[in-house]
């Protein structure tokens, strides 16, 4: 078998033309969707996402901010500056690009993004809502993981899931997520005993652990859909993912590749989450 590829570049194309039309309907209602991005540092990885979060605006018809910071700026500057964004009606979305330098509270900066602006979907708050159910900014790469269920026809109910990382900000929304739609999930970390034991008993495995080519074919129960979410950076400087792509696509039925997966969803899901901001910011003013 060779797994039909989940395609995240088509996929986010797709999704993203239908946000350039709402968000010049919303334009023409006074309310132009609009994110501001924050980067402390200069970690090369994170310029690429912020560039590419930044031009993703741009693409779907949103107006953006970026604001850079040197990697020992006084955090009350950037405090400062997520507080002016919390009253600035132009802005939407408010993102901080993780990881913060160590001197940084980064729980801390999160919470001070009002809880409307949160598009991320990290503060604790929206996690409580998510978790029972509710309204709220749902991360955005596990977001985009669901997406590919849903446009490949994929359901989840009564299926056994294995979300492989207990991460706040993708492996527990992301298991959250797969139980709400019906599945039966397992969430496995670097405490866990017998982790191909596990993985091989799932119809859905979620790999999200940092570590390159970790699942293996082997690993994969036939006929499985395998999401990695993993973006990591080989000595030869291409990317890969969490799995094993070569031999995992051999046992699956459907397989994100890296790139080109989970990673333009994850900015495709951010501009949904901004644009559902913008939304709400317009009914309310209705
Ligand atoms: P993280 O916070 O470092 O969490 C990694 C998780 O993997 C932890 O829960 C850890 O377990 C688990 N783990 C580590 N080694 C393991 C092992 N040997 N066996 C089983 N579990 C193990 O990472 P993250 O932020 O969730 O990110 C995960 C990956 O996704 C990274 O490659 C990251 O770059 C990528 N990512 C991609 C996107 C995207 O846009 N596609 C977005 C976010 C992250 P413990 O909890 O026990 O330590």
């Amino acid at each position: 078998m060779t797994a039909q590829i989940l395609d995240g570049n088509a996929l986010g194309q797709k999704l993203r033309a239908g946000f350039k039309q709402k968000a010049d309907e919303l334009a023409a209602q006074g309310v132009r969707p609009g994110l501001a991005v924050i980067l402390v540092g200069e970690d090369p990885a994170s310029q690429v996402y912020v560039r590419n979060k930044v031009n993703g605006c741009a693409q779907a018809g949103f107006y953006s901010e970026k604001h850079t910071y040197a990697p020992d700026v006084d955090p009350k500057i950037v405090f400062d500056k997520i507080a002016e964004l919390n009253a600035d009606p132009k802005i939407h979305g408010i993102l901080v690009q993780l990881p913060l330098p160590k001197h940084f509270d980064a729980e801390a900066v999160l919470d001070a993004i009002s809880s409307e602006k949160d598009v991320d979907g990290f503060r604790a708050e929206n996690i409580g809502a998510l978790v029972q159910g509710q309204r709220c900014f749902i991360p955005c790469t596990p977001y985009g993981a669901m997406k590919f269920f849903e446009e490949a026809g994929i359901s989840l109910k009564g299926k056994d899931a294995v979300v492989v990382g207990r991460s706040n900000i993708v492996g527990k929304p992301m298991a959250m997520l797969l139980m709400h739609a019906g599945a039966t999930v397992t969430i496995c970390h670097s405490q866990t005993k017998d982790l191909k034991g596990h993985c091989l008993r799932a119809d859905v495995l979620v790999a999200a652990i940092g570590r390159p080519k970790f699942i293996t074919g082997d690993m994969v129960k036939p006929g499985a859909v395998v999401i990695d979410v993993g973006i990591n950076r080989l000595p030869d400087g291409k990317l890969c993912g969490d799995v094993d792509f070569d031999s995992a696509k051999e046992v699956a039925s459907f397989i994100t590749p890296v790139p080109g997966g989970a990673g333009p969803m994850t900015i495709t899901m951010l501009l949904a989450n901004t644009l559902e901001s913008a939304e709400r910011v317009a009914a309310a003013k209705k």
